[in-house]
């Protein structure tokens, strides 16, 4: 039983104020399948990329144990394309220019080999892409687990909504949350989100950690105060990574599984922020992994006694 990861894979070109990227790899499965391989040994990646996408990335993803048959290369034609600057403050940034290139008219196919799929990741990509994909399966996963972006809202919401009607979870940050349902409070906004579809909502708050939503329950995960954050591009997308990764390999749907696995998936974000790209993803180890979860646990450990 497998975990299918769907989204972008791209050329990235990212400003941050202590340096620039130029182009480089990134897009949201990429940073899914490499932080998921660190969890799951059956992923089966479903994306598009151009002609000019280096055959080696895809070489070491294959080489992590991720099967690309469902990766389609467009030879003649360029890969997605996008380029952010970020603020001061490294959580905010602006978005300087999307080219769709290759997904502007990404028909996706499901290969035969990837219908036993267990848990469905729909990475940020074209919404009508993420419907296909699911009316493609011919029988619904246990699990789909959705992340978008503001970029969906303004250009295709009909379509965003008709697939947040469809999943289990949804990812998305305190922005867009706040522009997905109208509402400034992050509760009334999960409320609203949740009656939209997902029975579960997870808001991401960038340096601030991450909150999970269930009914009238609600669970927050911190991120760790890290000394120098350099690149926080892909933190999202390899937070998606950690969370489903983790979930595919204890194959526990429970809400107190996600709990867990929100923490998993902060530990792997704050990998990514430490360099430009996917290069701390590359490096990391399964101790230096564990390692970062620990302090996790001792950064929210704390005895009280009520008297
Ligand atoms: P994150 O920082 O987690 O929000 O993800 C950044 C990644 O998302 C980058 O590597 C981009 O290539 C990718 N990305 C940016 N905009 C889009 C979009 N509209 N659709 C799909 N992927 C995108």
């Amino acid at each position: 039983m497998s975990l299918v990861v769907v989204g972008s894979m791209a050329f990235d070109d990212i400003e941050t104020p202590f340096g620039k990227s130029d182009k480089i790899v990134g897009g949201a499965a990429t940073y899914i399948a490499w932080s998921a391989s660190n969890f799951s040994h059956d992923i089966k990646q479903i994306s598009v990329v151009g002609g000019d996408f280096p055959q080696t990335e895809l070489d070491e993803l294959h080489g992590r144990g991720v099967d690309l048959s469902g990766v389609q290369v467009k030879k003649d034609q360029k890969s997605f394309y996008w380029s952010g600057k970020y603020h001061m403050d490294m959580n905010t940034r602006d978005t300087l220019d999307t080219q769709l290139n290759v997904l502007a008219d990404f028909n996706p196919v499901v290969p035969e080999s990837y219908q036993d799929c267990e848990f469905l990741m729909l990475g940020n990509l074209v919404p009508a892409v993420q419907m296909s994909v699911i009316r493609q399966l011919k029988q619904r996963p246990r699990l789909i687990v959705m992340d978008t972006m503001n970029f969906w809202m303004q250009t295709a919401l009909g379509d965003l909504e008709a697939v947040i009607g469809q999943v289990d979870v949804l990812l998305v940050n305190d922005s867009e949350a706040r522009e997905l349902s109208g509402q400034f409070s992050l509760v009334k906004a999960a409320r609203t989100i949740m009656k939209m579809g997902p029975k579960y909502l997870i808001i991401k708050k960038g340096e601030h950690g991450a909150l999970l939503f269930h009914e009238e329950r609600v669970f927050f995960a911190p991120a760790l105060p890290l000394e120098e954050v350099f690149d926080p591009t892909g933190a999202g997308d390899t937070f998606a990574g950690g969370f489903i990764g983790h979930i595919a390999r204890t194959r526990d749907i429970s809400y107190d599984n996600m709990k867990t696995a929100i923490i998993v998936g902060s530990a792997m974000a704050s990998f990514t922020v430490e360099k430009f790209g996917t290069q701390r993803l590359r490096e990391i180890t399964k101790e230096d992994i564990d390692e970062r979860i620990q302090e996790f646990v001792q950064l929210v450990n704390f005895d009280i006694t009520l008297i």
